[in-house]
């Protein structure tokens, strides 16, 4: 049996499980993880891979989560959709533009699965997933028992939901519900989406504008190796941001509802003159600093040196110190990534 998880994390690092299963039901998937659990194996599910940093041998088993089918359901103002969680998110993307149903364009080639969607909410350009989520449905992995969580169930915050916390461990996500509004706006205030008019603009416009977007600018994950941005942009609370602004007036930021200020972490790394950098076969991407890439058959020691390296140069710096979005996992599950790096 193959258990190399190369071709199941996008950093494209080598490393193995001691056993990799597809689960294609629920009912497959709870059962891989009561035998994992029964023989006392530690257990990891997985969509796509492309959010994980392996940093040793997984000692037990990966469940890849391949659950699919969409399902639409229209109503008189929106299309609600029922999206398995195994499902390529992109390719969802391309499903509902492909049927005139707008509002996932701005998400357009995130990698991964539906289902890993809402564990860090992914967004891009302006849109959120919560924005478009309706309900989230979970499986009790103990138990067997399915959970269906509102969108406010799910606490999303910035890059954060109830998923990487009380529902982190012992629980996967089977499918997610989408509604899409029929009173649809494009949300243009991203990057070359401004340069778009708010009245005529479509959504495969602004579908093909993101993708240009990302495919100038971010590394193609067949090529280099890479799990999008690695670290998560800083939120500083509204004092610190004044002290920051003071001594940096032209750092983008960004200021959030609950009062706290959003800085680009790409920015900070490339003021640091990091962009290049490089430890054994890591490398801080070109053209966007908050990616790191696999440039050169890295290794994970490789990767996580070259972060701590960023974290620290960019602290000594601006005194903001990075914290990873990419999930650290060692042999027996995942770890502190924070940690891993001070
Ligand atoms: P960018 O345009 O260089 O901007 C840098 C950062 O500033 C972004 O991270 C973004 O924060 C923030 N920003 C820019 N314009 C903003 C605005 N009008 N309002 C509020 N915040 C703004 O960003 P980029 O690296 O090319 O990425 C473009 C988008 O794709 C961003 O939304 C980014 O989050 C997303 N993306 C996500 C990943 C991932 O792995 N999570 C990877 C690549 C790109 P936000 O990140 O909060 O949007």
């Amino acid at each position: 049996m193959n258990t190399s998880l190369k071709p199941f994390n996008t950093f494209g690092i080598q490393c193995n499980a001691a056993q990799i299963v597809n689960a294609s039901t629920t009912e497959q998937l709870i059962g891989a993880w009561q035998s994992a659990m029964s023989a006392g194996h530690p257990v990891l599910i997985l969509g796509e891979g492309s959010n994980v940093l392996f940093l040793e041998d997984f000692s037990g088993t990966v469940i890849l989560n391949r659950i699919e089918g969409i399902t639409v359901h229209e109503t008189d103002d929106a299309w609600h959709l029922e999206v398995g969680a195994g499902e390529n998110w992109h390719q969802l993307v391309c499903f509902t533009l492909e049927r005139n149903m707008p509002g996932l364009e701005n998400l357009a080639m995130i990698p991964g699965c539906a289902g890993s969607s809402p564990i860090q909410n992914i967004g891009a350009y302006g849109v959120e997933l919560s924005q478009r989520c309706e309900w989230v449905v979970c499986v009790e992995l103990e138990s067997g028992q399915v959970q269906r969580l509102s969108a406010a169930q799910c606490r999303f915050g910035y890059r954060d939901s109830i998923f990487k916390h009380e529902y982190q461990h012992g629980y996967a996500i089977v499918a997610v519900g989408l509604r899409l509004e029929k009173s649809w706006r494009p949300v243009l205030n991203y990057g070359d989406l401004t340069r778009l008019d708010p009245e005529t603009a479509t959504a495969q416009q602004v579908f093909d504008s993101v993708c240009r977007m990302r495919t100038t600018k971010l590394p193609d994950p067949r090529i280099q190796g890479n799990a999008g941005s690695f670290f998560k942009n800083p939120l500083l609370a509204a004092p610190q941001a004044l002290r920051f602004m003071a001594t940096h007036p032209d750092a983008p930021h960004y200021p959030q509802p609950d009062g706290s200020v959003k800085l680009a972490a790409g920015w900070l790394i490339d003021r640091c003159n990091l962009k290049g950098q490089r430890i054994g076969g890591a490398a801080v991407h070109r053209q966007q600093a908050l990616v790191l890439i696999n440039e050169e058959s890295a290794t994970s020691d490789d990767v996580v040196a070259l972060a701590r390296y960023v974290r620290h140069k960019v602290g000594e710096k601006f005194n903001v110190w990075l914290e990873p979005e990419v999930r650290f996992i060692g042999a027996a599950g995942e770890i502190d990534a924070v940690e891993k790096i001070a």
